[in-house]
């Protein structure tokens, strides 16, 4: 009796040992293969930093066959308004967008804004008086605005780029090889945000601090869609106009081109892709 015992839990022993080394043996290979995992990743992500463009390419080919197609919309606007002439620093009207990268490695001369909560805010020297006026009218009329994203460096874009792709990745079980083209859906690709312009403010308000579409019933909104023309300053990203800018509706992005073509494009109701067709027309 006593050896039958004996055998058994020698047995069960055995057996538990098998499981525990299984157990450890896969533990083992499964910790392998996320570190090979996550080399590939990486090795990928580093192909992808400046060719980010490259990767997203079919969505901007697709998004510029729509702006062509939308564009019939300027054909409808009235002689008297198309020939208005005007003039201003044609250099402030650079487009920058899904199909119209900067040029690579362009950056702008810059000018300290302030700081907010640890963070500094730069824009291009050429508009930081306008905006200061701006924000402070703004506030004089008893809203109350912040700035909260203004210039951003190539390394920051490509930062913003690279942690939407991982989080497609790593959270909504993308592919590596999509996600670049779903992540320009949402992020601007390297080289096609216009806050790398500099001339690029998202102002919100402290009353309702997000970046959502009830952004634009707030006070602040409401003054800046009213008064930003004559500051130099066009909402960039009106509702309704995705597909000529490619961009979502955006209560909150405003870019600066200088105050005569902020007001021609405002009494035109065009947004600066439809504005820049039409002076090459003219
Ligand atoms: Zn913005």
């Amino acid at each position: 009796m006593k050896v039958k015992k004996k055998r058994k839990t020698g047995y069960i022993l055995l057996v538990l040992a098998a499981v525990l080394l299984g157990l450890l043996i896969q533990g083992a290979l499964g910790y392998f293969r996320y570190r090979q995992e996550t080399q590939d990743a990486m090795l990928l992500l580093e192909e992808l930093g400046g060719q980010a463009r490259t990767a997203a390419e079919s969505e901007l080919s697709l998004r510029a066959a729509q702006w062509a197609e939308a564009e019939p919309r300027l054909a409808a606007l009235p002689a008297e308004r198309r020939n208005a002439p005007q003039e201003g620093n044609p250099e402030l009207l650079m487009l920058v967008n899904p199909w119209n990268p900067l040029p690579e490695g362009y950056e702008p001369e810059i000018e300290f804004v302030y700081r907010l909560q640890g963070r500094d805010y730069w824009l291009d020297t050429r508009c930081v008086a306008d905006f200061k006026l701006m924000m402070n009218d703004c506030r004089a009329s008893g809203a109350q605005p912040y700035l909260c994203s203004a210039h951003r460096t190539w390394e920051k874009q490509e930062q913003l780029f690279n942690e939407k792709i991982r989080k497609l990745v790593w959270e909504e079980h993308y592919d590596w090889e999509n996600a670049p083209a779903v992540a320009a859906q949402t992020v601007a690709v390297p080289g096609t945000s216009e806050h790398q312009l500099g001339l690029a403010v998202d102002i919100i308000d402290w009353e309702h601090p997000y970046l959502d579409e009830e952004q634009e019933n707030t006070r602040s909104q409401i003054w800046l869609m009213e008064h930003c023309w004559d500051y130099g300053f066009i909402l960039r990203y009106p509702n309704g106009t995705t597909e000529f800018t490619g961009i979502i509706y955006e209560p909150w992005h405003y870019r600066y081109v200088g105050q005569p073509y902020a007001q021609e494009i405002h009494r035109m109701g065009l947004t600066l892709e439809e504005y820049l067709t039409l002076r090459q027309g003219r």
